[in-house]
């Protein structure tokens, strides 16, 4: 399969890029497309075979559900039974964005593949333009992970996805870089109070300040049962990633030890470390493409410099945590 990025902005023939990627997907097919936090991956959530075709390319478990897509609240609500007021206050405060609201689906309507066979299902709105754009023309909700081969760090720029998606995809549309570059909060509303399973750019301040406590998942604090997806290895780059306390004098001595020992080392920092073989920023915009960038080189290992104290509500460091499989260097 061949595959074609697209640019989508005023300057090109839009409407002629719109069509064709509604049509791949009104026939079962599958598209990358920019959101507000990373690519996605979509296809048609009522289409099992479609669906399918996601699980294929990413090499995604089965048993990890999608997110779904829809392009407002009003179509978010003919999918879901048994809508709580506060999830509807949710909407009204945070859609378009990146909260991710799971609720309890109406029957037959999703492929089950789609759910991974759970009577819930995750939805959001995007806030971005493209993704929108093709929501309102596509006119059905859209499956779409993030658009990664499973276990990598997710996409923030075409590039990342045709990286990992040539040959596996006929079509992705380019938004230029993602403006968040972390996957949206998932928040599971079937739960008394909410539980947050994932923290994201819409943080528990922000949400208790709409509906009153929610609670973070066991998983999130580091400590529990699994949810489905969340024990998979995630965000990983080849090299093994080890999670170091963001002092100088610390990293500095880290460094001279791992090159002391024959290996070259990538720092993944806010401070700038002139003596390691590799350096990228660190911030949640450049999270993923920092990872990303470490497999371009020939780095032994990598050490993310973060605070020692973790808040679990940030969600950069959540996601460090995985990509490290919480290992600290010592
Ligand atoms: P991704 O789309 O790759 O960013 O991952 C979506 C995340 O949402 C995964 O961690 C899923 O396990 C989670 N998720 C999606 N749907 C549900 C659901 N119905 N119940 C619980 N978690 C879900
Ligand atoms: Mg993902």
């Amino acid at each position: 399969m061949n595959t074609e990025v697209i640019f989508v902005d005023k300057n090109v023939n839009k409407e002629e890029t719109y069509t064709q990627a509604v049509d791949i997907i009104r026939k079962g097919g599958i598209i990358a497309f920019p959101t507000e936090t990373v690519y996605g991956l979509g296809a048609d959530a009522t289409n099992a075979e479609a669906v399918e075709k996601i699980f294929e390319a990413k090499g995604r478990p089965a048993d990890n559900p999608l997110i779904v897509h829809v392009d407002s609240k009003g179509a978010a609500l003919g999918c879901v039974e048994e809508v709580s007021e506060n999830a509807e206050k949710l909407m009204d405060a945070f859609w378009p964005g990146a909260l991710t609201l799971i609720m309890k689906s109406k029957p037959h309507l999703f492929a089950q593949n789609v759910t991974a066979n759970l009577k819930t299902v995750g939805i959001r709105v995007p806030n971005h333009p493209v993704a929108l754009n093709l929501l309102k023309r596509v006119k059905m909700p859209i499956a779409a992970p993030s658009a990664n081969t499973s276990g990598k760090p997710s996409p923030t720029l075409a590039e990342h996805v045709y990286h990992d998606m040539e040959d596996k995809v006929p079509l992705i549309l380019d938004g230029g870089p993602t403006k968040i570059g972390i996957e949206s909060t998932v928040l599971d509303m079937t739960s008394e109070p909410p539980v947050i399973l994932r923290p994201g750019n819409v943080t528990k301040e922000q949400i208790e300040n709409v509906i009153g406590t929610v609670r973070l998942s066991a998983e999130v604090l580091g400590n529990g049962p699994k949810s489905p997806g969340m024990k998979y290895t995630h965000y990983a780059p080849e090299a093994p990633v080890y999670l170091i306390e963001d002092d100088s004098k610390l990293i500095k001595k880290a460094i001279e030890y791992i090159q002391g020992k024959g290996k070259k080392i990538a720092v993944l920092s806010s401070a700038e470390y002139p003596e390691a073989d590799y350096h990228f920023p660190l911030s949640p915009e450049t999270l993923y493409t920092s990872l990303r960038k470490c497999d371009m080189t020939d780095a032994d290992l990598i050490l993310a410099a973060v605070p020692v104290h973790r808040d679990d509500n940030d969600f950069m460091m959540n996601r460090l945590e995985k990509a490290a499989d919480h290992k600290w260097f010592s």
